[in-house]
């Protein structure tokens, strides 16, 4: 799908309005950008000017390395560029998320960017915009991904770093720095004890303080901190088996993914514990955010794309179609190894 002909249309430097001269996320460089959201395959360092929504305007500019022109508009401000009507919406995603919604000539068209339904504490809830055209994600578009409720989740964090220090360890959670740290920073219950970051953590938590956000304290670990026994410690991915890692030892080590839901990879990646934690839609929130867009055209990006699209298609009759995109979702996990969990995951439940 590139018809120039439509508001929006991908190209080789990412989706672009060509009637208001803007890209949406783009990856190659160019004149105007705008970004949903600050994380690094959609915010991309070397346009000329960007824009995105006022929350996560401290984060994006710590993520261009302070980029010259970068400018906010508050969620819901309309700006016209060349007759074409252009306003932000939340995406529920991370702190500042956005979708972004392109009006011309009485059609309107909305780009999700990631964005997710579920309550989070730390941006603004996913606010369902009606338009002609949905692009949507799908990164988790299958139908065995259902989350858990925010509540359950986490008692069940709570309960196991609280398990973990009633028997000497301390607790480590990898999750993604930006965005799902603070989520699980802002549910953590710190009567149980102190919260450690790791430094990549720490700094972008710092950015969502002074960007207004009122998160627990935390402590990041350097080189004269000593961990207090039972603590619980949040670190990127990349730290799994790392000498870092080694020195919080005795340690659990969970982690906290929407792909956490497959059991296969919880055991090959050797966790001592999966948390089902995603800032991604489930099935069932993908759905939900179609109907209430009330788009009569849905057009399908990253993760499983041919299989939400199709079930659109025969399922509910909406005219669905791919778009080829270079965003790459939660993409800690190589595609092919989940593929081949997931299919053994639905060989099981069938
Ligand atoms: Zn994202
Ligand atoms: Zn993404």
């Amino acid at each position: 799908m590139s018809d120039s002909n439509n508001l929006i249309y991908p190209t080789d430097k990412g989706l672009y309005c060509q009637a208001a001269d803007v890209y949406v996320d783009p990856w190659g460089k160019v004149e105007r950008a705008i970004i949903t959201h600050a994380h690094s395959d959609h915010a991309r360092w070397g346009s000329q000017n960007y824009l995105c929504a006022e929350p996560g305007e401290k984060v994006l500019r710590y993520r261009l390395q302070n980029a010259p022109n970068v400018e906010s508009m508050p969620y819901g401000k309309t700006i016209e560029r060349n007759g074409v009507k252009i306003s932000l919406h939340p995406a529920g995603h991370i702190l500042g998320s956005a979708q972004a919604r392109f009006e011309y000539k009485g059609e309107v068209w909305v780009v999700s960017g990631d964005y997710k339904l579920n309550p989070d504490p730390t941006c603004a809830l996913f606010e369902p915009v009606k338009c002609d055209t949905f692009i949507t994600e799908s990164t988790f578009g299958l139908p065995i991904y259902k989350w858990p409720e925010h509540e359950e989740l986490f008692e069940d964090i709570n309960s196991w770093w609280y398990k973990n220090k009633s028997e000497g360890r301390n607790s480590l959670i990898l999750c993604y720095a930006l965005g799902k740290a603070q989520r699980i920073l802002a549910g953590l219950d710190t009567s149980i004890g102190p919260v450690y970051t790791h430094g990549a953590v720490e700094v972008l938590t710092e950015i969502y303080r002074q960007s207004g956000l009122n998160l627990p304290a935390t402590i990041k670990i350097q080189a004269g901190v000593k961990l207090e026994p039972g603590s619980i410690i949040l670190a990127p991915p990349s730290v799994q088996n790392s000498p870092w890692q080694r020195k919080l030892q005795p340690v659990s080590v969970a982690f906290a993914s929407g792909w956490m839901q497959v059991r296969g990879i919880r055991r090959r990646r050797s966790f001592d514990k999966g948390f089902i934690l995603s800032d991604h839609c489930d099935w069932n929130s993908l759905l939900t955010a179609v109907k209430e867009s009330e788009a009569s055209q849905v057009l399908v990006t990253h993760g499983y794309a041919d299989v939400f699209s199709r079930y659109l298609q025969t399922e509910m009759g909406i005219a669905s179609s791919i778009l080829s995109t270079h965003f790459a979702g939660e993409s800690v996990m190589e595609q092919e190894e989940v593929l081949e969990e997931v299919s053994e995951v639905i060989e099981e439940t069938e």
